[in-house]
């Protein structure tokens, strides 16, 4: 399938509604921050982000985690367009020492749902002491697996295509300082 974006020359051209805002984001962010890090005292968390549409969300909750601990990132492709591919890869997991870590998985969205449970999957070979999730948005009626439940959702969106803040259509808008939903006259199939 060959997806063809059309030619902007600024990215807020793109999208139809702006969900949530920068100020909004980052107000949730900063809330779910000291929860994670009152949920973490003494525990050293080990932080697992999901490249590359977690990276803004990663970034700005580390401003407001105010305990020790680490982060390392992999890298896991699921989607191809705004299709889920319901095939999902993770690269780069066995260069990381996980064993009895407290593992906080971070991702950019939960959708069906598929992405995450592969992942706590992959990372259970390697026995951690737990895995919890934070995810930046959750799109609960889109749950293919019914016992995905992150401990920590910043935002519930309806289900609608969105892009910024990390969030991608074929590489694109991530750089958006909020999240919106995209125009469908961007793309076309
Ligand atoms: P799941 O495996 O839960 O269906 O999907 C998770 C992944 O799909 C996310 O990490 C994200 O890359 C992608 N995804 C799901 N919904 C959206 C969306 O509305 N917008 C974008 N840009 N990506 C999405």
């Amino acid at each position: 399938m060959s997806f063809e974006i059309k030619s902007m020359t600024n990215i807020n051209e793109g999208i139809e509604e702006i969900l949530i805002t920068h100020e909004e984001l980052i107000k949730r962010i900063e809330e779910v921050g000291k929860e994670i890090s009152k949920d973490y005292v003494g525990k050293n968390p080990l932080l697992i982000a999901l490249l590359k549409g977690s990276v803004p969300f990663l970034s700005e909750l580390l401003n407001s985690i105010y305990i020790p601990m680490e982060y390392e990132c992999v890298k896991v492709s699921s989607y191809c367009g705004t299709k889920s591919t319901g095939c999902v890869t993770i690269e780069g997991l066995n260069k990381l020492s996980i064993e009895n870590r407290n593992l906080i998985i971070i991702e950019d969205i939960v959708d069906s749902g598929l992405t995450i449970q592969k992942t706590i999957e992959a990372l259970n070979e390697y026995h951690p002491a737990s895995i919890e999730v934070a995810t930046l948005l959750d799109k609960p009626s889109m749950r293919q697996i019914e016992n995905i439940h992150p401990k920590y959702i910043c935002f519930k969106i309806p289900n609608k295509f969105v892009v910024g803040f990390g969030l991608d259509f074929n590489q694109q808008f991530r750089n958006l300082p909020y999240v919106g939903v995209l125009k469908p006259t961007m793309y076309m199939e």
